[in-house]
């Protein structure tokens, strides 16, 4: 696995990024599943509605954009929302996958479950991790 950081941040720190999302992967899937992706995470300032989003090539790599403009918390809440999405991609839980339009989007089972999982997700790194 390589986990790749462009962008500036001044919010995280690309080491504490690493460890997040290491912290992440292994909370949602076996090492087995997660050995072989990469995962590049761009930190930029996103000029649309969107505050993160995922890009996947195929099952391997995968390409994660994070507005650096947020505050630290909430980039690490999208960082786990958008692995849970690399997690469906890579068990093929998206199978069913149907365009996600305005009306629908809250209610879509892929998103339903990223941001119910990202808030467990980030109170386990904060607990533990929090000095
Ligand atoms: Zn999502």
């Amino acid at each position: 696995m390589k986990i790749m950081i462009a962008g500036k941040n001044k919010k995280i720190s690309r080491k504490e990024t690493k460890n997040l999302i290491k912290f992440y992967l292994h909370l949602l899937m076996k090492k087995s599943e997660y050995k072989k992706i990469n995962i590049t995470v761009t930190f930029s300032k996103i000029n649309n509605d969107f505050l993160g989003y995922l890009q996947s090539e195929d099952s391997k790599n995968f390409y994660i954009h994070i507005d650096s403009n947020m505050s630290k918390k909430k980039q690490m809440r999208i960082i786990a929302h958008e692995l849970v999405h690399v997690k469906q991609y890579i068990r093929d839980e998206l199978e069913s996958y149907s365009p996600i339009t305005d009306e629908n989007y809250w209610d879509h089972p892929a998103e339903v479950e990223a941001f119910g999982r990202s808030v467990g997700m980030y109170a386990k790194y904060v607990g533990t991790h929090v000095p």
